[in-house]
């Protein structure tokens, strides 16, 4: 039988605690999961540079066999039927992202007709969390460890903690 390969797409700048709650579900559902690491033109000043964000992403899901990363500076759609995937799986968080994710899902369908994107509810710990809290909390020099990774707290800390002797 074909391989089921599915999708996760994001800017993961850094990944955090809810994206790989979502990762880890999908990998029990599918063969194959690909994070795939995108650029959004919507959020074009990261902390991160895409071959960063897939080093740290690679480090967090290296326990799951059937998960890879990847990167794209495309389309999301091309990727998808470039590769085979049958499904997108994306995250839901809040109603609040419910209108953005419909309008994608509707514009990925049209693009390509035999891609399905599948929404997951958000884990209610993981519903308040996002990479950009994960920024701005790791700015002002707070705690990060209930939403990253242990392996890459001091990667956050040192790129964007304030200046201290440890963090240079
Ligand atoms: P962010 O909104 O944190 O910048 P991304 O663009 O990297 O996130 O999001 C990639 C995917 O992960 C999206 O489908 C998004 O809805 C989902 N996601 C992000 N944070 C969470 C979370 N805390 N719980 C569930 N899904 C999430």
């Amino acid at each position: 039988m074909e391989k089921r390969i599915a999708i996760c797409p994001g800017s993961f700048d850094p990944i955090t605690k809810g994206h790989l709650d979502i990762i880890r579900r999908a990998s029990g559902l599918f063969d194959e999961v690909i994070v795939l690491i995108l650029v959004n033109y919507a959020k074009s000043n990261t902390a991160f540079t895409p071959a960063e964000r897939v080093e740290l992403a690679r480090r967090v899901t290296k326990d799951m066999p059937n998960v890879r990363v990847d990167f794209f500076g495309g389309l999301l759609a091309d990727y998808a039927s470039h590769v085979g995937a049958c499904t997108l799986i994306k995250g839901l968080r809040a109603v609040s992202d419910f209108e953005y994710e419909f309008q994608m899902a509707l514009t990925n369908k049209k693009l390509c007709p035999t891609l399905e994107t599948m929404f997951m509810t958000t884990d209610i710990k993981y519903m308040y969390l996002s990479s950009s809290i994960v920024r701005e909390v790791a700015t002002m020099g707070g705690d990060i460890s209930e939403f990253v990774c242990p392996e890459i707290i001091d990667d956050i800390r040192r790129r964007l903690g304030p200046k201290t002797e440890e963090n240079k």
